[in-house]
């Protein structure tokens, strides 16, 4: 977790749409999702599996190819907006690390040379010059010997080294932003250990900014300064890490973090959300949570919860902190529609 932030976001996702169309039907695979990054800060995106976390990695790094597109919205990247003019001057500046270490190194390549030729590309480094940062990156991302290893395959790295060598692969562009993409959730607990803790190393050294994707609450609870929580392609709770955990609003967040299993409740059934995630191509209901919310109630079925401030940096998507329910969705669609508006006092909800 950092310590030196600016206030000043190095990147502002606004009201992102993403939408991907087939000859049947628009799929909408984000919905006026907002959140930003500051200089040196540490982000987390969680949610579980089709919540729209990945589509929001590749849109941030222009990886939204057809038949998606981002329909609306901006991302702000140092003040430029990359939907507007692209994403080209940037594409040394942010990096992604993915999930599967061993999709994303190229097995006829020893990784010193994708490591050289990300080098080539970003920074024009070629020759000896190319090969000494090489294994410098290699030694900062802690693999040993990394003069002998520069020439090994993948397949000749275990699952940990690999994931360090995409790393190392990522930061040869020397980026300000490293979008992490679930970077551990293929690696078992001892190496996930080691990954975050080389993340950190390296983010306190160079004072990068990471957006780290996951849907393991536990692992996000290490890692970030702050937290988004995102469901069926919408952020439903933003908050400091320690307050998101210590004081969750959104029923959403509630259940995430009930859902995670303790050493001490042996014996006990595991506690998990009914039902699951909508997928992008079903209809939305006016609130995407509503149909596995244990505190639904009438309202929550014809009205678009609005983000409500809840203090100290925290706010949520839920009926229950709207005094008044002004944000009505039109039947067709699942979205805010047309205004009719109904008083929370008419229902029988309430704040916990
Ligand atoms: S708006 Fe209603 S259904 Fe949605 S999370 Fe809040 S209480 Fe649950």
């Amino acid at each position: 977790m950092s310590d030196a932030r600016s206030e000043a976001p190095m990147l502002s996702v606004e009201d992102l749409s993403v939408v991907f169309r087939t000859d049947k039907e628009r799929v909408h695979a984000l919905d006026g999702v907002n959140f930003d990054i500051r200089e040196g800060e540490t982000v987390g995106l969680v949610g579980e599996s089709g919540s729209g976390k990945s589509v929001t990695a590749r849109s941030i790094l222009g990886l939204i190819n057809d038949p998606g597109r981002i329909e609306s919205g901006a991302i702000r990247f140092r003040g430029r907006d990359l939907t507007d003019v692209g994403w080209t001057d940037a594409r040394g500046d942010i990096a992604i690390v993915f999930q599967d270490p061993s999709g994303s190194l190229n097995p006829v390549y020893t990784v010193g040379n994708q490591i050289r030729e990300a080098l080539k590309i970003h920074r024009g480094l070629t020759g000896r010059a190319a090969r000494e940062e090489a294994i410098r990156l290699l030694e900062s991302v802690g693999i040993p010997d990394a003069p002998g290893r520069v020439n090994a395959y993948p397949n000749e790295f275990s699952g940990g080294m690999r994931q360090r060598a995409v790393i190392a692969t990522a930061l040869a562009c020397d980026p300000d932003l490293l979008v992490c993409d679930e970077p551990t959730t293929a690696l078992d607990v001892t190496i996930q250990a080691q990954i975050l803790d080389l993340l950190d190393d390296l983010q306190r050294e160079s004072g990068l900014s990471i957006l780290f994707i996951t849907h393991d609450m536990g692992v996000v609870s290490t890692v970030a300064d702050r937290v988004n929580v995102m469901y069926a392609g919408e952020i439903v709770e933003r908050a400091p890490a320690d307050r998101l955990f210590s004081d969750p609003a959104h029923p959403y967040t509630r259940g995430l973090l009930a859902s995670i299993p303790s050493v001490g409740a042996r014996g006990d059934r595991l506690l998990t959300i009914d039902g699951e995630v909508p997928t992008p191509n079903e209809a939305p209901t006016a609130c995407r949570f509503a149909p596995r919310c244990p505190k639904a109630f009438e309202a929550c079925d014809h009205v678009h919860p609005k983000h409500v401030d809840q203090g100290g940096g925290q706010s949520a998507a839920c009926l229950l902190f709207e005094e008044e329910h002004t944000t009505p969705v039109t039947p067709e669609t699942g979205r805010p529609g047309v205004a009719d508006t109904h008083s929370a006092a008419e229902t029988d909800g309430g704040t916990e």
